[in-house]
């Protein structure tokens, strides 16, 4: 059997029989992968509290002829752990989690900047260096952007023409001219505008002077806009407290 070695951030698991696991990675270099973890529900386990959502790993896999086969895992970080007492932030990292499991595409594919986005947001989201709500934000924009669906919070989606503008149509791709505005689109405040631009660009100072109605908004428009992309909803972000 064929072995290789990545990093990976542990999304979900799922039982497999009587002992084992089925867990869900973002991998450095392979993109998804869905390996077996044997025997992680034993008390005698190993590894079995390494391979629990939100844990940061380094690992070795045995390619397998449907399921790869975890055979090495070591701890690189264990987030879990870290947000474990802040409910905002553990709920904010479990949308992070489902929706990077949404948005990397087919299993195998190299995905190295969801990847990295992940990590990266993992990481800030459990040293709290920016509200829970905000890094929660960013990250949905940028890894909907690196998925292939960038929104427009300036120029006009549809003409590009430049902006501000006024209208917000996420099957349209974002802001929308006066010209090209369609029925049903969303009129947000002229700072929740300027707030998700600085979301999606990762401007921390500038999102971290806005206010709490320009926050709350912003995340309804994100969420909305998340929706239109993925086919079903998140039903993590749910529980995120707005
Ligand atoms: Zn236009």
């Amino acid at each position: 059997m064929a072995l290789y070695r990545d990093e990976a951030v542990v999304l979900r698991t799922q039982k497999l029989g009587e002992a084992d696991r089925i867990v869900t990675l973002l991998t450095r270099h392979h993109g998804r992968v869905r390996a077996v973890a044997k025997g992680v529900r034993r008390t005698s386990s190993r590894f079995g509290s390494r391979v629990e959502p939100f844990m940061h790993v380094d690992l070795q896999l045995a390619e397998g002829r449907t399921l790869d086969v975890i055979t090495q895992v070591e701890t690189l970080d264990a987030y879990a752990g870290r947000l474990g007492n802040d409910y905002g932030a553990y709920t904010c990292g479990t949308s992070m989690l489902e929706s990077a499991d949404r948005l990397v595409g087919e299993d195998g594919h190299p995905a190295a900047q969801q990847y990295l986005l992940l990590v990266g947001a993992l990481r800030a989201l459990a040293d709290r260096r920016h509200p829970s709500g905000l890094i929660l934000d960013s990250f949905l924009l940028r890894s909907l952007a690196i998925a292939g669906y960038a929104p427009s919070f300036d120029a006009c989606a549809r003409c590009g023409v430049a902006g501000p503008h006024r209208a917000f149509n996420p099957g349209a791709g974002g802001m929308l001219c006066s010209d090209c505005r369609l029925p049903g689109s969303a009129n947000p405040a002229p700072d929740t505008v300027a707030l998700l631009g600085f979301l999606l660009s990762g401007s921390w100072p500038q999102a971290e002077a806005s206010g709490d109605r320009a926050r709350r908004e912003a995340s309804g428009l994100v969420a909305a806009y998340l929706q239109w992309h993925l086919e079903r909803g998140l039903r993590s972000l749910d529980y995120v407290d707005r």
